[in-house]
């Protein structure tokens, strides 16, 4: 038995087809008469996009559908998943708050409605059947304007029971012309306390440099090992941990083929640089997350020393994990084994030898 820990989750992307399928008949929702079929729905929902921009327009159908009233829904049947279906101790949702308002309202209004948009998932994400530690990440965004960005990092940090950090997302090339106003947002957001991380180094649109010293997790980051391997040392000397979506990158037309993240392993590895396995938007790719590391393991781009130290890693690297422990140590200490050095693997260092059995 494998417990995970999911890192990296968007609320918008979250919610398996058929889930969303069956929402929009049941509610006689426009879309339903679009996909009379479950297939056809299918094949739409998780079809491969040519652009991260135009992927991500997915997220903004699933926002117009996932708003106040329906999220409790939504999020009760995620946790459920998440739960049952991919053994997950622990999820990190993430989500922007503003966007699951009325888009019609004013500013102020929405701006004031995102606490109970927060409480609201939290509240739904506390299911005792489903015991699972569950905390939301907030999304600052590109396309949003600077007062509400600044909003929901002071919303984030006020409400602790449910939050555990903040996270910039929204179209990366956006990012460039207000760098110096998310550096100061992350900064913002340190002070209060929260932990940060941020979607940078995905595409090759989103080299930004300047933000790597202000966060804690790299949303993605594929691209520092691949393209700008020399800033690999910087990441391993701040503890930093990518968060890597192999699925993501075939999705969004960054990879060719996930034989490149091979690479990826190899150059994290060698520069002490931890990787924690996420899903990215696990019900738009149809992928979940037990089947991120299967992949990877049948395409021989990790192997099972791998697996264990990336599963580690993302418990150790969790910003509300409670435990010093992975839940596999913990298992393992609860068994009584005598001997607790057997099955330990102390992250990806170079003692490890190979281990495809
Ligand atoms: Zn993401």
């Amino acid at each position: 038995m494998s417990l995970h820990a999911e890192l990296h989750r968007h609320l918008g992307g979250a919610v398996v087809p058929r889930i969303f399928w069956r929402f929009l008949h049941r509610t006689g929702h426009p879309l339903a008469d679009r996909y009379p079929t479950y297939e056809g729905f299918e094949e739409f929902f998780t079809a491969p996009r040519s652009s991260l921009e135009s992927y991500l327009e997915l997220h903004t159908l699933a926002e117009s559908v996932q708003q106040e009233e329906t999220l409790a829904y939504f999020v009760s049947k995620l946790v459920r998943g998440a739960f049952v279906f991919e053994s997950i101790a622990y999820l990190e949702l993430r989500h922007t708050p503003y966007l699951r308002t009325d888009p019609e309202a004013a500013t102020d209004w929405r701006i004031a409605r995102m606490r109970d948009i927060v409480s609201c998932i939290g509240l739904a994400g506390d299911q005792p059947e489903y015991p699972l530690v569950f905390r939301q990440i907030l999304c600052m965004h590109s396309r949003l304007p600077y007062e509400v960005n600044r909003a929901i990092v002071e919303l984030a940090a006020s409400m602790p029971e449910y939050v555990c950090g903040v996270d910039l997302a929204g179209p990366d090339r956006l990012y460039g012309a207000r760098l110096h106003e998310f550096v100061e947002l992350f900064e913002l957001a340190r002070a209060l306390g929260l932990k940060t991380t941020g979607h940078v180094f995905e595409t090759p649109d989103g080299v930004y440099p300047q933000l790597l010293p202000h966060l804690d997790r790299i949303g993605h980051g594929v691209q520092i090992p691949l393209r700008h391997p020399e800033l690999l040392p910087q990441l391993a000397q701040r503890g930093q941990c990518l968060e890597i979506c192999p699925t993501t990158y075939l999705k969004t037309g960054t990879l060719a083929s996930l034989d490149e993240l091979r690479t990826v392993f190899e150059r994290c590895e060698e520069a002490g640089v931890d990787i924690a396995i996420c899903t990215d938007n696990a019900g738009l790719h149809n992928v979940r997350l037990p089947f991120e590391f299967e992949n990877l393991l049948i395409q021989d781009i990790i192997d099972f020393r791998q697996l264990r130290a990336c599963q580690d890693a993302a418990f150790r690297h969790a910003f509300a994990w409670p435990h010093k422990e992975p839940p596999r140590e913990l298992l393992f200490q609860a068994a009584g084994s005598p001997d607790t050095n057997v099955t330990r693997a102390h992250g990806l260092g170079p003692s490890g030898g190979k281990d495809t059995s």
